[in-house]
C-alpha cells in the first residue's frame, strides 16, 4: 500500500548487497521514483560513494551473516522512516564448479549469505510488517533456482532454497497483508561472473572437462558480457511493487524463461514415464 503521508516518501526499501550491481541499481531506481531507501552493505563507505548523500537514504553497515547486524539495520530503518514497505533480499554470490569440486568451506561460506543470510535479514523485518499488515519481501534467487545444471549446482541449490522458504513466506504471508515473490533473473551484467564475486572452485577434477569444465569455460567469456540488463531488472523492480496482485515467481530474461519452459517439459515428460511406478507406493485401503 502506498503511504505518501509519513516523510512523502511512496515507499520505504531495504535492501541487501546494496554497494554494486544488482542491488546499487535498484537502489538508484527507488531513490529516483520518490522512494526513501534503507542501502545496507558491508562497506557503508563504498555505499555512499555509489549512491551519495540524500535525505531519502539510510546507508547502513550490514553483513547478512550477522544476525545482531541486521536487526539493528532494521531497528535504524524504522527509526528513520517509521517503517520498511519493501525487503529486497539481494546479497548473494556464486561457486563454480562440479558438485564434487566444490570444497567444504566455500559451500558453507556461500549458504551462510545466499541462505542463512537471508533468512536473517527476514526474521529481522517480518515483524515491522506484520505490526502494519503490508509490506513486500523480494527475493532475488536466480535462473538457476528453477533449473540446475552443470558446474552451478550448489549455487543453485542455494537459490533452490530462497525459492521453497517464498513460496512458503506467499503462503504464511498473503493472510496478513504481505506480498513475497521470488526473482529469478538469468545472465545479467553485474560482477557475478567476476573474481570479486564469484568463487570458483580451485579443485578441477578432468573427468569433468566436458560438463562442469565447459561451463568455466563459457563464464569466464561472459563476464561482463551477459545478456540481461540490469538497469531494466532494477526498473522491472519498481513495477513489481506497483503490481495489485504481484506473482510469486518472476523470471526475467529471455534466457530464464527458455530454461523454464525447458524444464516445464522436462518434468511433464518425466512424470509421464514413470508415472505407473510413481502411483504405486500408496496403501490398497
Ligand atoms: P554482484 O557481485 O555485482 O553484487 C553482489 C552484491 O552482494 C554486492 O553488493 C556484495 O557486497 C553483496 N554481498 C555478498 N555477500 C554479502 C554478505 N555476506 N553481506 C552483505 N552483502 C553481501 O552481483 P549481482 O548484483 O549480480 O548479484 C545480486 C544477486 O543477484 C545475488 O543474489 C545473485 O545470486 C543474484 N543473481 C545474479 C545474476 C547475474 O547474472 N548477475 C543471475 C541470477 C541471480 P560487496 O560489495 O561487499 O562484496
Amino acid at each position: 500500500m502506498v503511504d505518501t503521508q509519513q516523510g512523502g516518501f511512496k515507499r520505504v526499501w531495504f535492501i541487501t548487497g546494496a554497494s554494486r550491481g544488482i542491488g546499487a541499481l535498484i537502489a538508484e531506481a527507488a531513490l529516483a521514483d520518490g522512494n526513501a531507501v534503507v542501502a545496507a552493505g558491508r562497506n557503508v563507505k563504498a555505499i555512499v560513494e555509489r549512491l551519495g548523500e540524500s535525505p531519502a537514504l539510510l546507508p547502513v553497515a550490514l553483513d547478512v551473516t550477522d544476525e545482531a547486524q541486521a536487526k539493528a539495520a532494521v531497528q535504524a530503518a524504522v527509526e528513520k522512516f517509521g517503517r520498511v514497505d519493501v525487503l529486497v533480499n539481494n546479497a548473494g554470490f556464486g561457486l563454480l564448479g562440479a558438485v564434487e569440486e566444490s570444497a567444504d568451506k566455500d559451500v558453507r561460506r556461500m549458504y551462510d549469505t545466499n541462505v542463512f543470510g537471508l533468512l536473517n535479514v527476514t526474521r529481522a523485518v517480518l515483524p515491522t510488517m506484520r505490526a502494519k499488515r503490508s509490506g513486500h519481501v523480494i527475493n532475488i534467487s536466480s535462473i538457476g533456482g528453477y533449473r540446475a545444471g552443470a558446474g552451478f549446482g550448489v549455487y543453485s541449490s542455494t537459490k533452490f532454497a530462497v525459492e521453497g522458504i517464498t513460496e512458503s513466506l506467499y503462503a504464511e504471508l498473503k493472510p496478513l497483508g504481505i506480498h513475497a515473490t521470488v526473482v529469478e533473473p538469468g545472465y545479467f551484467r553485474t560482477d557475478f561472473l567476476d573474481g570479486s564475486s564469484l568463487i570458483v572452485a580451485p579443485e578441477v577434477i578432468d573427468d569433468y572437462d566436458e560438463t562442469s569444465g565447459a561451463v568455466r569455460r563459457k563464464a569466464t567469456q561472459m563476464n561482463h558480457n551477459q545478456p540481461g540488463d540490469p538497469k531494466k531488472l532494477a526498473a522491472a523492480m519498481l513495477k513489481l511493487v506497483d503490481a495489485p496482485t504481484p506473482p510469486l515467481r518472476l523470471p526475467l530474461g529471455t534466457d530464464t524463461l527458455a530454461a523454464i519452459a525447458a524444464k516445464n517439459e522436462y518434468v511433464t515428460q518425466e512424470t509421464e514415464i514413470w508415472k505407473e511406478l510413481s502411483g504405486s507406493t500408496d496403501f490398497a485401503d
